[in-house]
């Protein structure tokens, strides 16, 4: 039990990394705030968690600055303190740069860096007055290295790293941990379209010759979110099977 009694506040729990991460951490005996747009998806990782945890399910979309402050309250209400925030929801709208719209830009800025922004603002009061809480914020290996048709993707996942940074030395003197995590390629809906050529390649130039699961993200959450970790501040941990190396 590496997280017992912990209150772990997870976005994009619904699906892919999100949801493996919840399950694991109520395996692990945190009380998971699954927060989701996705209400039905969000539901059904409520349900699972129950089979052997606790937790429940917040509609939240990211964007919405009074749903963040509204997660933070409903948990408040019913835990009185939040341990660990992964602001792990995020999206794709891939283009070239000549051919990607202004609201294919906005709207993965909006989701991804902003939406971190508001959910990192709202807990950040609770966790000062507590004196301790981990932040945990997902990058992507595309935010070191970049990827053609993802401009957009590449910029929010670099400001993420920044970002972490910036929140770990603003916060570390109050007891706040502030980390990134940088998946590689991770086998979930949001990378289900990729054809298979293309996930030939990708095994083909991973050192370690295969895809990402998304419990090999889950893991590194658990690692950061967990006591282990407490010397850990402003890192950027990359799991890629050594792509990015
Ligand atoms: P996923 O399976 O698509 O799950 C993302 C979840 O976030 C979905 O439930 C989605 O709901 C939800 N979401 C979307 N917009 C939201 C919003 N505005 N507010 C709250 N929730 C929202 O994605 P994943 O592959 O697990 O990715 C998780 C994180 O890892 C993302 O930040 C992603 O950028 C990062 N990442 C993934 C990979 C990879 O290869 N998969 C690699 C590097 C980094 P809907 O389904 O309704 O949209």
């Amino acid at each position: 039990m590496r997280l017992e009694n912990k209150v772990v506040i997870i976005t994009g729990a619904g699906s892919g990394i999100g949801k493996e991460t919840a399950l694991l951490f109520a395996r692990e005996g945190a009380k998971v705030v699954v927060a989701d747009v996705n209400e039905k998806a969000g539901e059904e990782t409520v349900v699972e968690i129950k089979k052997n945890g606790e937790g429940f399910f917040v509609k939240l979309d990211v964007t919405n600055r009074e749903q963040s402050k509204q997660m933070v309250k409903t948990t408040m209400e019913k835990y009185g303190k939040i341990d660990v925030l992964i602001n792990n929801a995020g999206i794709v709208q891939d283009a070239l740069i000549f051919k990607m719209t202004e609201e294919q830009w906005d709207r993965v800025i909006d989701i991804n860096l902003k939406g971190v922004f508001n959910c990192t603002q709202a807990v950040v009061e609770v966790m000062i007055n507590q004196g301790n809480g981990v932040i945990i914020n997902t990058s992507s290996i595309v935010g070191l290295n970049g990827n053609v048709g993802q401009v957009n993707y590449a910029a929010t996942k670099a400001g993420l790293i920044g970002m972490t940074k910036t929140l770990a030395k603003e916060l570390g003197r109050k007891g706040i941990r502030v980390n990134s995590v940088a998946p590689g390629f991770i086998q979930t809906p949001m990378t289900s379209s990729v054809p298979d050529k293309i996930l030939e390649m990708m095994k083909e130039k991973t050192p370690l010759r295969r895809l990402g699961e998304p419990k090999d993200v889950a893991n590194a959450y658990l690692y950061l979110a967990s006591d282990e970790a407490n010397f850990v501040n402003g890192a950027v941990l990359c799991v890629d099977g050594g792509l990015v190396i």
